[in-house]
């Protein structure tokens, strides 16, 4: 019989963690046994319930992410960058897989990642969907076959509950057309809590965030010269999409060397 790997979800009460809920629940490669939540949520049983579909059994229901982590095989973290640092330590302590997908670390912050990296799996992507994934590679291609008279504009929209601007998706897709331009992307934190560009030099890549109702993430990628435009686009409309892509890479992390990784090395882009 194959082993059947037990997933903890933490920030179970989220918008992610209610879709991850669902998606553990309804899988058949792996077992929910686990969700942690913020110290003093109230809410959280009912949450996991509903979002199961009936009542929680089996499934432990803590705030205290060690004693979650120790019955489980990988870590799905959707919550906030110093929560996704705490979790990290211990998601290596309990040598889980830690599936990273909450956006807006700093730099310092990525690389307080490193030591939880040296005894665990990490896979940590800003948009875990296989469409987003391939639009990456596509923006590379694009911006290395092309000269610095096309401007480069990112441009992306989200539900107005996000806190991060640019999100954690605009800037890979950023960072794929400068490096597709040999370029280094110049550093975003100082464009405002807006994402807007104001002015730029020649060759550097624009930021654009529009924030507003339940729009779940939408992606363009715009090069425009004198004469010409081309857009790459993707919209996401299921929430759906990030937690199948999430569970992928709990799967896909199963017995593989201590280290960091993306869903380009998930999906084998
Ligand atoms: P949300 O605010 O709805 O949910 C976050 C949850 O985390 C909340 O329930 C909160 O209580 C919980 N949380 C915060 N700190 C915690 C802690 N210390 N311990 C336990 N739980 C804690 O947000 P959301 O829309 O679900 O998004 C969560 C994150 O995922 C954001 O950073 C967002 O940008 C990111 N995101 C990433 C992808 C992707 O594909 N990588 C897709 C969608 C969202």
């Amino acid at each position: 019989m194959t082993h059947i790997p037990g997933i903890v979800i933490t920030g179970a009460s989220g918008r992610m963690g209610q879709m991850l809920i669902k998606t553990v629940t309804d899988s058949d490669q792996a077992r929910l046994v686990g969700v942690v939540e913020r110290q003093g949520h109230d809410w959280i049983g009912q949450d996991v319930g509903e979002a199961m579909g009936g009542p929680a059994l089996g499934v432990l229901i803590t705030d205290d992410p060690l004693e979650a982590f120790a019955q489980a095989q990988a870590v799905i973290d959707f919550t906030a960058p110093e929560a996704t640092l705490e979790f990290a330590a211990l998601a290596a302590q309990a040598r889980c897989v830690h599936v990273i997908g909450t956006t807006g670390m700093s730099d310092e912050q990525i690389v307080a990642l490193e030591p939880a990296s040296r005894h665990a799996v990490i896979v940590r992507a800003g948009n875990m969907s296989l469409g987003v994934n391939l639009l990456v590679q596509l923006t590379k291609k694009v911006a290395a076959a092309l000269d610095e008279d096309f401007d480069i504009e990112v441009i992306e929209g989200h539900h107005h509950h996000k806190v991060d601007a640019p999100s954690g998706t605009a800037l890979m897709l950023g960072e794929a057309a400068a490096e597709g331009r040999g370029v280094k992307l110049a550093d975003v934190s100082d464009r405002g809590r807006d994402g807007i560009t104001g002015a730029r030099k020649r060759g550097d890549i624009g930021f654009h965030a529009i924030r507003g109702g339940d729009i779940v993430g939408e992606h363009d990628v715009l090069f425009a010269a004198p004469g010409e435009r081309i857009v790459l686009r993707h919209l996401a409309t299921d929430r759906a999409i990030f937690a199948r892509g999430a569970l992928k890479a709990a799967l896909w992390g199963q017995g593989k060397a201590p280290g960091q990784y993306d869903m380009v090395d998930v999906l084998g882009l």
